[in-house]
């Protein structure tokens, strides 16, 4: 049988299957005398600590073997467990309506979801995963089952689940789940941009996969084209194992490039840098032979935790990042919260359509306190001069002049202090909604950089939810308006003489390099994985070569023939 679904993170994998079964219980409604009310609440806080004292055993493990960044997810568990809607509305059932413990909370699990699903919003639907993942932990502890963690999984294997919530993928060790399918999800969920990181290849939003599972079977994932196979034919098994021998050949032959430079034949160079999810990541720049960090997007310091972090913390870890980048820069993304990465501390109310709603540069400029106290952060760790500030959903100057102003605030702060920083540190804007495009003169001349964030500008130029897998065909980086606002982003950029590179995926799409470069972009920033092939590329073309590419896809009459002149370059390609 073969499967599509969505290519999430690259490579294939070929395996026995690992179901991890949604918790299907079978709980029934017992009434208990009002003597026994006093037990079952005792059984259900005694629950509870157990599997508080799991997360916190889960956290130090994850925090040793992934960072604490990572880590921090199991504090976001633990307050769920405390959360009066799960804790206190449990034991109310129990001792209002007189039921067993189990009943009292599958009915406030039933409930949560209930009340948040109507919410059509990616980033709630998360939250009741979580609640749900939390509340199954429970009920386990209850009814005598084992908790199967990720870390307890000693035998290579490919799972498969209905979804994987962040707290499995953080637990994922790369020498045991060769791969994973999960039946929903989107391709920039947080599960998948961990399982990219951690170089894992992944099939999601495939519906009904574990449906058609069982565990043993074999199974084949590529992660490149979206393709699932299970129990394939003997042939289907020689050709994936010779296109991952092929794969791994390759990856060994490019890992040699690492230390030549990002040059065309031509002479031209091409910058090619790394986008970073946690100050861990830094590694990739020397890993991967790469000219520093192009995006280091810093939500993961603020999410799924209990406090926001304070200056220190912020300061340690933007210093790690500088120092291990240095003598190359480090762009730092200003935070970027809101939409799917919400930090609960700061009590935002759910929004209708959070991609449109509190989010980004507005965040910040609504929250001061917040965005400062990361300001003086990233100026204290820019003393070697080695650091950027970047300024993430922009839609116009007037943004922009709002977040610089705030910036002169902190500096001036940071001279009366006598506290050192970079006085000639570089702002840069991300350009991601089409607003910042039409008025790309205007952010150039008073930004110091630009870097085209392609996830949101094709999510917002073409209306497509970039989390949702039921658009996501309509999802495309080769549609003529999106050539034609990133040809304008470059075009403005360059009259007025600021620099302008890519860090959206698309940047890292081998199929549209040499368009790219051939309109002009000299930048690219990519996860580290990606940058040995993207190289290889550029070392192997030539400017001219580019440059007619570009002519003759800008020249096309719609998207298909686009599409068309880049499949037809790819192949025509011998490298
Ligand atoms: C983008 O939008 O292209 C981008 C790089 O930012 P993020 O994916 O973090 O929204
Ligand atoms: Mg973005």
């Amino acid at each position: 049988m073969k499967f599509k679904g969505i290519a999430a993170s690259p490579g294939v994998a070929i395996g026995r299957a690992y179901l991890i079964s949604e918790e299907s219980y079978c709980v029934i409604k017992r009434a208990v005398g009002s003597g026994q009310v006093k037990k079952e609440v005792n059984r259900f806080k005694k629950a509870v600590g157990a599997v508080d004292g799991e997360f916190r055993q889960q956290r130090e493990k994850v925090a040793l073997e992934m960072g604490k960044t990572y880590a921090r997810l199991f504090d976001a568990y633990s307050l769920i467990l405390k959360d009066p809607l799960f804790y206190k509305d449990t034991i109310k059932i129990i001792s209002e309506e007189q039921v067993n413990v189990e009943y009292a909370l599958q009915t406030v699990i039933d409930r949560i979801t209930k009340t948040f699903s109507i919410l059509d919003d990616e980033y709630m639907r998360d939250r009741i995963r979580d609640v749900q993942d939390v509340g199954n932990r429970v009920m386990r502890v209850l009814l005598g089952h084992e908790h199967v963690s990720m870390l307890d999984i000693q035998r290579r294997v490919v799972l498969v689940a209905h979804a994987l919530h962040p707290s499995d993928t953080v637990e994922m060790k790369k020498e045991n789940v060769i791969g994973f399918v999960t039946d929903v999800g989107g391709k920039t969920s947080h599960v998948v941009i961990m399982a990219e990181s951690l170089e894992i290849p992944a099939v999601v939003g495939l519906k009904r996969i574990t449906r058609h599972v069982s565990p043993g079977d074999l199974l084949i994932i590529d992660g490149d084209t979206g393709f699932v196979h299970v129990n394939p034919d003997p042939d289907t098994v020689r050709s994936y194992r010779k296109k991952k021998r092929r794969q791994e050949a390759r990856k060994k032959e490019l890992v040699k490039l690492r230390d030549r430079p990002s040059v065309m034949r031509c002479g031209t160079g091409i910058e090619l840098t790394v986008n970073i999810e946690s100050s861990r990541e830094v590694s990739a720049v020397r890993e991967y032979g790469a000219a520093g960090v192009g995006l280091y997007r810093t939500e993961y310091l603020y999410i799924n935790r209990k406090e926001l972090p304070v200056e220190e913390e912020i300061y340690e870890n933007m210093k790690k990042v500088a120092d291990e980048c240095y003598p190359h820069n480090a762009v730092i993304r200003t935070v970027d919260l809101g939409a799917d990465k919400m930090s609960e501390q700061l009590g935002i109310k759910p929004e209708g359509t959070p991609f449109m709603g509190m989010r980004g540069i507005r965040l910040c400029l609504a929250y001061p306190g917040l965005f400062k106290t990361q300001l003086r952060a990233i100026l204290r760790a820019s003393v070697k001069k080695n650091v950027s500030i970047m300024y993430p959903m922009i839609t116009g100057i007037k943004e922009l002049r709002a977040a610089n102003h705030i910036l002169r605030e902190v500096c001036e702060e940071l001279d009366n202090g006598g506290i050192e920083y970079d006085r000639d540190i570089k702002t840069g804007v991300m350009i991601e909604t089409p607003a910042a495009v039409m008025d790309i003169e205007g952010i150039s001349a008073a930004a110091d950089f630009l870097s085209i964030g392609t996830n949101d500008l094709i999510q917002y130029t073409l209306a497509v939810d970039r989390v949702s897998d039921s658009v996501s065909h309509l999802y495309n980086p080769s549609d003529l308006a999106i050539l034609r606002m990133i040809e304008k982003a470059i075009n403005g950029a360059s009259r007025a003489g600021k620099p302008i590179g890519m860090c959206g995926e698309m940047a890292s799409e081998r199929l549209y390099t040499e368009l790219l470069i051939g309109m002009g972009l000299r930048s690219f920033s990519m996860s580290g994985i990606a940058v040995p092939a993207i190289k290889h590329l550029i070392i192997n073309t030539g400017l001219e070569k580019c440059r007619q590419l570009a002519e003759r896809v800008m020249g096309a009459s719609d998207t298909e023939e686009v599409m068309d002149i880049l499949k037809e370059n790819r192949e025509t390609r011998n490298f």
